[in-house]
């Protein structure tokens, strides 16, 4: 009981503002405390749709993120080497005239000799839109090293994704399956649903090597061998498949598996949907009539080999999934060991969620006209959830491995049904999304589009008529087609190899590449500061903008300091990564809530006002003067088509509109005077079945989400994925060049498959890729798989089998036996809060976790020292006994380790001397160093796929870290 006098009420400041959160991505409402205008104490603000008062040990101190001393204060030149962190302080007009002077230059001469890179989170709906009237496509954000196979299974798969931009139901589900999920992402959000399925009793599985926060209170933790995720959940979908556990009315109506696939071995044709003359897909009905498969009220067929009317053959794309499924390879016996999963747990764990999504079924009544205008009086729902992030992600097999979650979800008839896994507005798109990267620049320089999309098609693709990359990252290149959020990590290596061209300026924009947002991160600093015969550097200029002096800082050339979150203006915008959840299209502002004391600008005003000193198309006016007089302007004034701006809120002259209409000069007001966010209900009927649900997709139009009301079908099968394997089997005008052939073929399947994680790009084996195998013929969509397939269904042809690929495999794993991972701390958001004084408090330094048997097993005691090591080099780090952690894995805290001299921390930190970074041991290469260490679909950097060994070192008790790298880049000496 709180002592009678205790005020707990008591006015904490003198101005209460508010605004919202930076300290991670959840974008959760928040009250700033102030007195005499500096800030005293942050809170939760209960009307945030997003965390409904609820803060964060992250949220909380942000009063130190603002006042942290290592907040840069001015301007800087370097007037040192690259590294030295030598530079004298300028103004800011010297500052801009520099880097106008550098970027007019360059947008002279050739627009991509300009690399521009973000980091996550940062305003990317005007970073993109900048880099498109720029005109370089040499543009993208962090995404390519977080988690883009996420997003782009996701966005070809059913036109959402996991991440941020779906959530579990909450309130109905009964079964939630996590899989690889840290609880730096989304935080707030998860936390308060994860109380409401305790609360109802729900069950709670954890799928993840180490058992973290979330899988602390989990009713059940799955410990997977990482890079495996992909196994089990083709074995779930094998034991789905073997006990006809699967929604078969849902696939038919809503996804393409009743789809014809043209059978032609060797044809131009052969993977593609069948389609009638108007471009509709074809299926097969009772008696083997082929109709229009988007007919409602029809029943197709989706098993059997069937004739076209012009007589090719074809076999419903539900058909190839069960053949590639139901191999043996996916049995739960045969995936067991590798996945560290028993047999039994696998079965029981399919059978739990059939039981759940079946038997426990429910029931909304809520009327809703499907996409066909036909009435339904209610909504089925299956109650069972998944929510993955980037532990089943930052794989080289992640893109497919998230392919086959969603196709699980679909057999479960467990996307945006009631109880099951919901979109958050404004997704669902089509699948994948409209669009493309832009190839060109027009007449006045800007690009076509925006830099980043998702290309349909290789004629989609930046390559030059050899084939070859066009883009510095080689993102949209035949090595990582579907790269729809660039690839950072590829940058700077590619830029000092001039591969293919060398460039003049890299820009980054937090994007801490001299540590942690790199891999081989000590060999990366060491590119950073190669020079030319001539002595030139290899990339002539570096600017970066921060607001901290983070490791990267030292190799700027040019550093533009920011200002912090409670300084400035920023637009969590529908157009970029939406605050939305199932129930609500939401967006957001940040409002400074205090004038900085330092000379420092907020980057989104340096970046307008560059545009303008450029003259770019859209950011200067007639006269050549600024077009916006600050990135608050911009928010408010700037359309990306008629009506369509960054906020959707208070819309039209008079404020009246929401999501299209004219710009509203109040609008910023509007948002100030409703605690900075905005949000507009669904319609109630159109809470579910959003990608058939006509009454969803007008308000979705009318909002101006998506451009038709149309049905999304949800791609079981991925036609996408088949049209650039057939160009790599030599169809088409646009193909690959001969080396690429062997890679493309074999990782675009339509259907999705899982390999081993660590791979050479050895020549393709080249076995039979006949369609000839043994199907059963003429089923009915109510005949069971089981019954028209057997147990033994042949694997798609040309794909590797699961647990197949030894040709593949990088020799070496016998050598480095351990997996190792990293997971962002629950405490600070990547290594944002590395220089925050409270946060600092909870960890200092990281260690090595491993579970106590795998430490007996070398002779490792806990809290000794000992070595890691990985074919790049080894760290010496302390280890702590986990048993929490799956044998055979070990992880730590990423980031929490700092390179000596950046943050202003001092120089006897526990950062520096104690911490480490398991970057280091990352190569950025594949193995056979062809290739980037990368997801060959999209680019994704595959960073959890590192395999270590332990040595143990003969004094244990002695401390120190040190890093011995294979070509000796840096030797951090003992403390
Ligand atoms: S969850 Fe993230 S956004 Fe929300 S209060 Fe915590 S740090 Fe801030």
């Amino acid at each position: 009981m709180p002592h009678a006098n205790l005020k707990l009420n008591e006015p904490t400041g003198d101005q209460v503002r508010e605004t919202t959160c930076y300290m991670c991505a959840c974008r959760c409402g928040i009250r700033v405390h102030l007195k005499d205008g500096r800030v005293r104490y942050i809170d939760g603000n209960p009307t945030h749709p997003v965390n409904r008062g609820v803060i964060c040990a992250k949220g909380s101190s942000g009063i130190m993120q603002h006042y942290s001393p290592a907040r840069l204060s001015k301007p800087l030149l370097r007037v040192g080497e690259r590294g030295e962190r030598q530079f004298r302080e300028i103004e800011w007009d010297e500052a801009l005239e520099i880097a106008a002077q550098w970027l007019g230059d360059i947008r002279a001469r050739n627009p991509d000799e300009l690399a521009f890179f973000t980091g996550r989170d940062q305003s990317q709906a005007l970073t993109g839109w900048w880099a498109q009237q720029f005109g370089t496509i040499n543009y993208a954000a962090h995404g390519g090293f977080c988690s883009v196979n996420m997003a782009a299974a996701g966005m070809y798969t059913f036109g959402g994704s996991f991440w941020e931009f779906g959530e579990p139901d909450w309130d109905r589900t009964k079964y939630l399956m996590l899989w690889g999920v840290a609880e730096d992402h989304d935080s707030n959000p998860i936390k308060l649903g994860l109380g409401k399925l305790k609360a109802r009793g729900a069950k709670i599985v954890v799928v993840n090597p180490v058992r973290s926060g979330y899988g602390a209170i989990a009713d059940e933790w799955i410990a997977i061998n990482p890079g495996t995720d992909g196994l089990l959940a083709g074995a779930l979908i094998h034991q789905l498949l073997r006990t006809d556990r699967v929604d078969f009315d849902y696939l038919v109506r809503y996804t393409n598996a009743h789809h014809l696939v043209i059978r032609a071995q060797g044809a131009p044709d052969d993977g593609l949907i069948a389609r009638d003359a108007e471009g509709s897909p074809l299926c097969a009905v009772r008696g083997g009539q082929i109709v229009d498969a988007t007919q409602p009220d029809t029943s197709p067929l989706i098993a059997g080999e069937y004739t076209l009317p012009d007589g090719r053959r074809a076999v419903p794309a539900f058909q190839l999934l069960a053949e590639r499924f139901l191999a043996d390879e996916y049995a739960p016996e045969n995936v067991a060991e590798r996945c560290g999963v028993d047999a039994a747990t696998i079965r029981r764990l399919a059978a739990e969620l059939a039981r759940t999504a079946f038997d426990e079924a429910i029931e909304l009544p809520i009327p809703w006209t499907d996409t066909h205008g036909r009435e339904h009086a209610s909504m089925t729902g299956r109650p069972v959830a998944m929510h993955a992030m980037r532990g089943i992600s930052a794989h080289a097999n992640g893109f497919h491995t998230c392919r086959t979650l969603h196709v699980l979800q679909m057999l479960l008839g467990a996307i945006d049904t009631p109880g099951s896994f919901r979109y958050q507005p404004p997704y669902p798109r089509s699948a994948p999304p409209a669009n493309r990267p832009a190839t060109a620049r027009k007449p006045d320089g800007t690009l076509n589009g925006n830099p980043l999309g998702y290309p349909v098609s290789p004629e989609d693709l930046l390559v030059d008529a050899k084939g070859a990359p066009r883009r510095i990252d080689h993102a949209f290149s035949w090595a990582y087609p579907l790269a729809a959020h660039g690839m950072l990590q590829s940058v700077i290596r590619n830029a000092v190899a001039g591969d293919p061209y060398k460039i003049d300026t890299l820009f980054l924009f937090m994007a801490n590449m001299g540590w942690n947002s790199a891999m081989d991160t000590a060999h990366t600093r060491k590119l950073l500061c190669e020079r030319e015969a001539g002595g030139d550097y290899k990339i002539p200029h570096i600017i970066y903008v921060d607001a901290y002096d983070s490791e990267t800082v030292a190799f700027a050339d040019l550093v533009l300091p920011d200002t912090t979150y409670l300084e400035r203006h920023d637009c969590i915008s529908l157009l970029d990564r939406p605050i939305s959840d199932a129930d609500a299209a939401a967006d957001a502002i940040r409002t400074p809530v205090v004038e900085p004391d330092r000379d420092v600008r907020p980057f989104q005003d340096v970046l307008l006002e560059l545009g303008a000193r450029l003259n770019l198309p859209g950011m200067a006016d007639a006269h050549g003067g600024p077009k916006y007089r600050d990135y608050a302007d911009y928010i408010v004034r700037h359309e990306r088509a008629p009506g369509l701006g960054l906020l959707a809120g208070w819309r039209g002259a008079d404020g009246a509109s929401e999501g299209k209409g004219a710009p509203n000069p109040d609008q910023l007001a509007r948002y100030r005077e409703h605690g900075c966010h905005w949000e507009a209900r669904v319609p109630a009927r159109g809470a579910f079945y959003r990608f058939a649900n006509r009454d969803y997709l007008q308000w979705a139009q009318g909002m101006g989400f998506v451009g038709a009301t149309g049905p999304i079908t949800l791609q079981l099968y991925c036609e996408t994925l088949q049209r650039f394997r057939l160009a790599a089997q030599g169809h088409g005008a646009m193909q690959p060049p001969e080396q690429e052939r062997a890679r493309v073929e074999r990782y675009f399947d339509p259907v999705p498959m899982w390999y081993t994680e660590v791979e050479t790009p050895a020549p393709f084996a080249g076995e039979s890729r006949s369609r000839e195998a043994p199907v059963g013929g003429g089923t009915s969509r109510t005949d069971r798989p089981h019954r028209a397939w057997g147990p033994h269904g042949a694997p798609g042809h040309g794909s590797p089998r699961a647990g197949e690929g030894n040709a593949w495999v990088s020799p070496g794993n016998d050598d480095f036996p351990l997996h190792a991972i990293s997971q962002r701390p629950m405490f600070m958001y990547h290594s944002w809060g590395s220089q925050n004084r409270w946060l600092r408090q909870i960890a200092t330094r990281n260690y090595l976790y491993a579970n106590p048997c795998t430490l007996a097993e070398h002779g490792i005691n806990d809290e000794d020292w000992t070595w890691i090591a990985s074919p790049r080099g080894r760290i010496r780090v302390q280890v702590r006994a986990h048993a929490a952690t799956a044998p055979g894995t070990v992880w730590t805290w990423n980031a929490l380790g700092k390179k000596r001299g950046a943050w202003k921390l001092d120089a006897r930190a526990p950062e520096f001397v104690d911490g480490f970074l398991l970057n280091d041991l990352i190569g950025e290469r594949d193995a056979s160093g062809t290739y980037s260490n990368a997801d060959p679909v999209t680019g994704q950097a595959a960073w959890f796929d590192l395999r270590v060994r332990l040595e143990r070192d003969p004094q244990p008790q002695v401390p120190g870290h040190r890093v011995e790298l294979v070509e000796r880049d840096e030797a951090v000496p003992s403390p």
